[in-house]
């Protein structure tokens, strides 16, 4: 058992349907194998365990480790190629640095720096987008496996309209996929993907082909693309008969609570409906829209829709792994809407960052918040002392004043420490002697 004593701040209520920022200076946590088994006033913790040891957090704030929701694991080797619009990119960029990941060695490698740049940002639960070739899921499962990180991850497939080397056929897909889940799915915080890439790449045979793998993986989670470019959504309808994106998963059955889309950038508002309708979720990506000049994302619709949204770096359409600067971009976006546009507070980007997150991948009843029965993912934000956050932080005047220099000045840099199911599994580029 360990007591951790820290100025905790999360969100344990939606902030888009009332809920406020939770913030509790000097409270105690008490870890108990993983779990957190008791919450409250520090002093309060300690007399009811004297003997148990404490972890003085005290400086900084503790918040629920973040979830990305949308992180594709090939790309982050070709991470800031800009300059050009979705399909250029995927032509020029993405697709020949995916087309390496044939060579097991070569994916082992990429998996490990992708890996490192989840820690790093402090990510702790990440729906991760994965390759095209089963032997380098395979090492990217490995690898996640080691690092002690909750990852969901599956298998890309495809069957038209890709280069060749990354098609395959609806049965091959089936029998590889299934092949992954029987080995990863449920071993230790690993969790399987069905994941098409996007019904764009994907004809109706092999959609259905991810529904059965959907149906027979009990747990697994379906994940794809959806309406992040004009251009792509006029070439689907075009392909699928005048179909809604949306509607090109939907026939399948492949959207339920246990569905996220990334992007959603330009939806109609009966594909909104539908979305809803299925409790599917959608990854906003902001960056990556931002970058690609995808557009900017309409929150207030999907929100008033009742459209479950949570976050996603993208990588490597984005900018990196730190969804502080995510949060921030999309606060960014809003403004840029104007009237369109839904405000954002620090309690929103919070709780896109990490509750929202947990939420849309199934998970909120284990992750996303520092509560009683949670899980102690968290991560320990403490800027190095004399760093613009720093002096921001000193003279907060509130918990949401505080947390909203963090989503503004925060970094990779400023995070000190990493847990996961009360395991710390990094520390910070900079320590103080006799800190954590
Ligand atoms: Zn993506």
């Amino acid at each position: 058992m360990t007591l951790f004593r820290a100025t905790v701040v999360d969100t344990p209520s939606n902030p888009f349907t009332g809920g406020r920022l939770r913030s509790d200076d000097d409270c105690g946590l008490l870890v108990q194998l993983g779990v957190i088994t008791a919450r409250g006033p520090f002093e309060t913790l300690r007399r009811a365990h004297p003997d148990e040891p404490v972890l003085d957090l005290r400086e900084g704030m503790l918040l629920p480790g973040m979830v990305d929701t949308h992180v594709h694991f090939p790309q982050v080797r070709i991470i800031g190629g800009l300059g050009l619009p979705l399909l250029d990119w995927l032509d020029q960029c993405a697709l020949p640095e995916e087309m390496r990941l044939a060579d097991v060695d070569h994916a082992r490698g990429v998996a490990r720096d992708f890996v490192a740049g989840l820690v790093d940002a402090g990510t702790t639960t990440a729906l991760v987008f994965g390759a095209h070739y089963a032997g380098a899921v395979d090492a990217m499962f490995d690898v996640a496996d080691q690092s002690g990180l909750r990852v969901t991850t599956g298998l890309v497939t495809s069957d038209r309209l890709l280069p060749e080397p990354l098609l395959t056929t609806p049965d091959r897909a089936r029998a590889e996929s299934r092949e992954l889940a029987d080995r990863w799915h449920g071993k230790g915080r690993l969790r399987y993907a069905v994941t098409p890439r996007f019904s764009l790449s994907a004809s109706d045979a092999l959609l259905e082909a991810c529904a059965q793998t959907l149906a027979e993986v009990p747990g697994s989670v379906f994940t794809s693309h959806v309406n992040e470019n004009l251009h792509e959504i006029r070439e689907v309808a075009r392909l699928f008969g005048g179909s809604a994106y949306v509607d090109t998963y939907d026939r399948h059955g492949l959207l339920t609570p246990r569905a996220v889309l990334a992007h959603d950038v330009h939806p109609s508002d009966p594909e909104l409906r539908t979305l809803a309708a299925r409790g599917a979720a959608v990854a906003h990506c902001p960056t990556s829209n931002a970058a690609l000049g995808s557009g900017l994302f309409p929150l207030r619709r999907h929100v008033d829709a009742g459209v479950r949204v949570s976050l996603g770096s993208d990588v490597g359409a984005g900018t990196g792994f730190c969804l502080f600067k995510e949060g921030l971009q999309a606060y960014f976006v809003q403004q840029l809407l104007g009237e369109a546009g839904l405000p954002l507070t620090s309690a929103h980007l919070l709780w896109l960052s990490t509750a929202a997150g947990a939420d849309a991948l199934g998970l909120g009843e284990e992750v996303g918040v520092l509560s009683v029965g949670r899980q102690f993912d968290a991560i320990w934000v403490l800027p190095e002392p004399g760093d613009p956050l720093a002096v921001g932080l000193a003279n907060a005047s509130s918990a949401d004043e505080a947390l909203s220099k963090v989503f503004a000045l925060g970094t990779t840099s400023d995070i000190a420490g990493v847990w996961v199911g009360g395991e710390q599994i990094a520390a910070g580029h900079w320590r103080r002697p006799g800190r954590p």
